[in-house]
C-alpha cells in the first residue's frame, strides 16, 4: 500500500499550528481537511484521554451550531495520536480563512461551563471519561499559540 499524504508530513519538524491537511474534490465540491496541532510531535506530552473526549463533544457541538459556518461543517473529531484534532469543511480554504472561527471556537470552550453536551450514557459511547478543566486548559493553551501565528505554524514543513 502507498504511504499516505499525512504520513509524509515530516512530524519531526511540525510545530502546534493550524494546516490543511489535505484538500479533496467530489463533483464541484472541494472539501477542505484541517490539522488543529495542538501539541509539537513526540515532544512534548499529549492531550489526556478525557480531555480530548471533552474537546471533541464541545467542539463538535460549537462548529455544528455555528451560526454561520455549519452548513459547512463535515466533521471534527481527534487524532488517534492525540496531538491533535481534524475539522472537515466545505470550500477551498486555507488556514489563515479559519483563525477566526477557531478562536472563537477556543474562547466558546474557555469560557464554557455547565454540563458537557452528550456526556449521557444514552448519547455517548463512554460518556464518564470527561474533563472540562483540562479541555478548558487545553484550549487557553492552543489560543496562545493561534494569536499571533507566522507562517511556520500555518503551513506544514516544505
Ligand atoms: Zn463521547
Amino acid at each position: 500500500m502507498e504511504k499516505i499524504a499525512s504520513f509524509q508530513v515530516d512530524h519531526l519538524r511540525l510545530l502546534p499550528g493550524v494546516y490543511v491537511s489535505r484538500k479533496d474534490k467530489f463533483g464541484g465540491t472541494v472539501l477542505t481537511t484541517f490539522d488543529l496541532r495542538f501539541k509539537q510531535p513526540n515532544q512534548e506530552p499529549v492531550i489526556d484521554m478525557p480531555a480530548l473526549h471533552t474537546l471533541e463533544h464541545l467542539g463538535a457541538t460549537f462548529l455544528r451550531s455555528h451560526k454561520t459556518w455549519s452548513p459547512r461543517v463535515v466533521y471534527f473529531g481527534p487524532m488517534g495520536c492525540r496531538t491533535g484534532f481534524y475539522v472537515i469543511l466545505e470550500g477551498d480554504l486555507d488556514s489563515t480563512a479559519v483563525l477566526p472561527l477557531l478562536r472563537e471556537l477556543l474562547d466558546w470552550i474557555i469560557a464554557f461551563d455547565g454540563p458537557i453536551p452528550g456526556a449521557a450514557p444514552g448519547e455517548c459511547g463512554n460518556y464518564s471519561e470527561q474533563n472540562l478543566n483540562m479541555a478548558r486548559w487545553e484550549a487557553k493553551r492552543y489560543a496562545g499559540l493561534l494569536k499571533n501565528p507566522g507562517p511556520e505554524r500555518l503551513n506544514y514543513p516544505g
